[in-house]
């Protein structure tokens, strides 16, 4: 294994399972084979997610550190923040979350319920900011680690995402590995996965870790952050530093970082008509839930993609369903009626 020199603090469950997604398989026609990745399913840490399976490899960081708070950012129904404040309170550490004004939204409850929610029950000081979405280093972060400093705590900084961090991508490296592994027991070989990519380092992350394989080129990134040449440069940094971190041998090519930029209208965090009809196919299929900010983004890429015949006939079909389905909670005015 790649990760065999890093230490990992365990936060999930351990491998998560694939399943096959038949009556969705159906819908869309039956020409390709469908399944899912469950990382929405691989946690009991207040509803799981893709960065616990990052934060396991910063984890063994922050407590070498001697840090006593853990710090990070991410928009109001920010999954990661949840995320974060969720691995503070099992390690036993306080928690700074800044939550920024992201989206725009006319849900009376948007900064209430769901990751809000969660993230203030389990005793992290969530802060509310007036800042925009941006998936960069932010002040209004830099202000809340220079705060902890200020009141005599032990900062440990986690940037949004848990992305660009040294460690941030080790996570989803042991995800193409993982697939591997499942492959083998499977008897067949997956010939896409498809992945929702905002901060970059799930897919920057898989990216080094299927290169190791000679299939990077297989993993499409749906963009949801509307936000496609800073994404694509952000993974493109995720890689570089990943690939060498790990000792993978060689540069990643250009070539081999594959992002669909078609499907993250009209904005971050907002759903398209065509979203929300992709979050009711999955449901009303699979019972599998997806939001309206990344994975109905990444399901509507996908949809598409099959209707549109990108995928030859007989290939199979890896949907990593990275969670988020708390957030659904803030978007109740669109599904009044289902
Ligand atoms: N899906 C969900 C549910 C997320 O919370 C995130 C986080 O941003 C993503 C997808 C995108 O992953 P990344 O930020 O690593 O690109």
């Amino acid at each position: 294994s790649l990760l065999a020199k890093f230490e990992r603090y365990p936060l999930t469950f351990g491998p998560t399972p694939i399943e096959f997604l038949p009556r969705l398989t159906e819908a869309l026609g039956g020409k390709v084979e469908i399944h899912a990745k469950r990382e929405d399913c691989n946690s009991g840490l207040a509803m799981g997610g893709n960065k616990l399976r990052k934060l396991e490899y910063i984890v063994p960081d922050a407590i070498a550190s001697g840090a006593d708070t853990l710090v990070s950012i991410g928009g109001v129904q920010s999954n990661h923040t949840r995320m974060v404040a969720a691995t503070a309170a099992k390690l036993g550490m306080k928690c700074v979350v800044i939550q920024e004004k992201w989206v725009p939204h006319h849900d009376a409850v948007y900064d209430r319920v769901g990751n809000i929610m969660m993230t203030r029950l389990m005793g992290a000081d969530s802060r509310l900011v007036d800042d925009g979405f941006d998936i960069g280093i932010r002040k209004s972060w830099e202000d809340a680690i220079q705060s902890v400093r200020d009141a005599g705590g032990k900062p440990y900084a986690i940037p949004a995402g848990a992305s660009v961090h040294k460690f941030g991508a080790l996570g989803y490296v042991g995800f193409a590995e993982e697939v591997a592994e499942q492959e083998k027991v499977l008897g067949y070989r997956f010939d896409y996965i498809i992945v929702c990519v905002v901060t970059g380092s799930t897919q920057g992350g898989m990216i080094v870790g299927f290169a190791a394989q000679d299939r990077a080129d297989r993993v499409i990134g749906i963009d949801a952050s509307g936000t496609l040449e800073q994404t694509r440069a952000q993974v493109r940094g995720i890689v570089d530093n990943t690939a060498d971190l790990v000792g993978l041998g060689r540069a990643v090519r250009e070539d081999e970082i594959i992002i669909n930029p078609d499907y993250a209208y009209p904005a971050y965090g907002v759903p398209s008509e065509e979203t929300n009809e992709a979050i009711r196919l999955a449901a009303r299929t699979e019972a599998m839930i997806t939001d309206p900010v990344y994975e109905g983004k990444s399901m509507q890429g996908m949809i598409d993609l099959v209707k549109k015949g990108f995928f030859p006939e007989g290939s199979r079909i890896l949907y990593a369903h990275l969670g988020g389905a708390p957030a659904l909670n803030g978007y109740a005015a669109y599904y009044k009626d289902g």
